[in-house]
């Protein structure tokens, strides 16, 4: 290996091992030191703004209705104000599909920027949870004195106070997750009713509860670094221009201790082996390794190597955002074939679901003639087919609707029993209509229909469907 690619020269059998794990496979505690610095603050800022976003978006209402909502149960999705329904699944696929190309294209340019900045495991474990731990027990040195001390009135006061509270965001948090599922108002009932009167939404908030607990007062990192499968693409995604949280080991090696009134070796590089960045690490690792995907870039070591160049009289900079190849070469191009064809693709993926946005009707109708019926003749020369037709209204207020047939004047359509098709708001309907067409017309045993859907006089959506006919013979 070349000298300067040589990042792992002390620590080279560092990925024979987790950190979090030690020898006998029992996990190791992670105590990080508490962050701070210009990073930290401005972390703070984004997870401030994003917990706020989080906790009140499902209070916003529009004419009444969620601003979001995701009911999986019922099948009902409200995204920006606007209806969907599993019917529009194709929308959803796509935006599914843009949304993956986005997040590699953004991996590939800036890393795991998402996991450090917006990720909410990230957010709520290091910007909640761990600042009422560092409020409540102290800093990690004094962490770890508790955790080895008796059980002594002290401790026992600072773990049930902890919990307690953590236990109480659980239970924020999990109110909350549910009302994005089920909405605001459901949630409201089964809080203010009788857990009796809802069991199953009563099971499942104290379900949310016990895992949001359980992941950010017991498994916390674990979920970064062995559960989540974004951590996992990161070999994938990731090459030598990505933008990540990154030791400089060209200026930092060879590292080596700052001894007192004693001149530094020639060779000695800026890092003076202090290991703050190891101990800042909430997965616990260390970043002078190289990149690796247990870190999720949340920037502690960024600002506690910050604070030790400020000591030391070195700039800033030794651990900072930047790509492999701008360390070895001095410059690097953030964008290459790889993100350039991403971003092409990403480019269509939208176009194609603007386009599908753009031209989505209020009304769908799903036209089906009735299984294992055939056509009839009636009394007065006509050809009659019965056909199910599902009906949905994407919208938030109740709409009357009326068939005609678009490709036969002489043809007619009447629902079975004759009422009018009414269908209230962001719901569905099936009805039964008879389409008679004169036998004349008729040329062929299946002729394509085109039905018309109309609201207040306005075409809304045209349906196709077939309708059966008899064998006409040849002359
Ligand atoms: S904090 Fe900076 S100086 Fe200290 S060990 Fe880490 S990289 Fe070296
Ligand atoms: S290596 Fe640095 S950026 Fe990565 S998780 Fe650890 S402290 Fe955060």
């Amino acid at each position: 290996m070349e000298p300067e690619n040589n990042i792992y020269e002390y620590d080279a059998e560092f990925r024979d091992v987790i950190s979090t794990v030690d020898a006998e496979g029992k996990r190791v505690w992670v105590y990080p030191k508490k962050p701070k610095g210009y990073f930290h603050r401005a972390r703070a800022v984004v997870a401030v703004f994003l917990l706020s976003l989080f906790f009140l978006v499902p209070f916003i209402k529009v004419d009444g209705h969620p601003f979001f909502l995701f009911n999986v149960f019922e099948r009902k999705f409200i995204i920006f104000g606007a209806a969907f329904w599993p019917q529009d699944f194709i929308l959803f696929a796509l935006a599914f599909i843009a949304f993956v190309v986005f997040i590699v294209l953004f991996t590939v340019i800036f890393g795991r920027f998402w996991c450090g900045w917006a990720c909410p495991q990230t957010v709520f474990m290091e910007m909640v949870f761990r600042k009422i731990e560092y409020w409540i027990e102290g800093d990690a040195p004094q962490q770890r004195k508790l955790d080895k001390a008796p059980w002594t009135q002290e401790k026992i006061l600072k773990k049930t106070s902890k919990h307690i509270i953590f236990l109480l965001i659980s239970l924020l948090i999990a109110h909350t997750a549910m009302a994005y599922l089920i909405g605001i108002d459901e949630v409201r009932e089964i809080v203010t009713k009788s857990p009796m009167e809802n069991l199953s939404g009563f099971i499942g908030l104290l379900a949310f509860t016990a895992i949001f607990y359980g992941v950010f007062a017991r498994f916390r990192e674990q979920a970064c670094t062995t559960v989540c499968p974004y951590g996992r693409f990161q070999g994938v995604f990731l090459d030598k221009k990505s933008i990540v949280v990154a030791y400089d080991w060209l200026r930092g090696e060879k590292r080596g201790k700052l001894k007192k009134n004693a001149t530094p070796p020639a060779d000695q590089g800026d890092c003076i082996d202090c290991k703050l960045c190891v101990h800042v690490c909430p997965t616990g690792i260390d970043i002078r390794n190289g990149t690796q995907l247990e870190c999720v870039n949340c920037t502690a070591c960024i600002d506690v190597c910050d604070e030790v160049m400020d000591k030391v009289n070195k700039p800033k900079g030794l651990i900072r955002y930047t790509s492999e190849e701008q360390i070895q070469h001095g410059h690097s191009k953030i964008f290459n074939t790889r993100s350039v064809a991403y971003s092409v693709v990403l480019v269509v993926i939208l176009g194609l679901l603007t386009t599908l946005l753009a031209t989505r009707t209020d009304v769908e109708a799903t036209m089906l003639r009735v299984p294992g019926m055939l056509y009839q003749k009636t009394d007065n020369g006509e050809i009659q087919n019965l056909y199910n037709v599902k009906f949905i209204n994407k919208t938030f207020s109740d709409v009357s609707l009326e068939l005609k047939l678009e490709n036969f004047s002489d043809g007619t359509i009447e629902r079975v029993g004759g009422e009018p098709i009414k269908i209230g708001p962001n719901d569905l309907t099936d009805a039964m209509f008879f389409v008679r067409i004169p036998q004349a017309e008729i040329h062929t045993t299946k002729t394509e229909l085109e039905v018309g859907v109309y609201h207040d006089g306005e075409l809304m959506v045209v349906e196709k469907t077939n309708f059966l006919g008899p064998i006409v013979l040849k002359k």
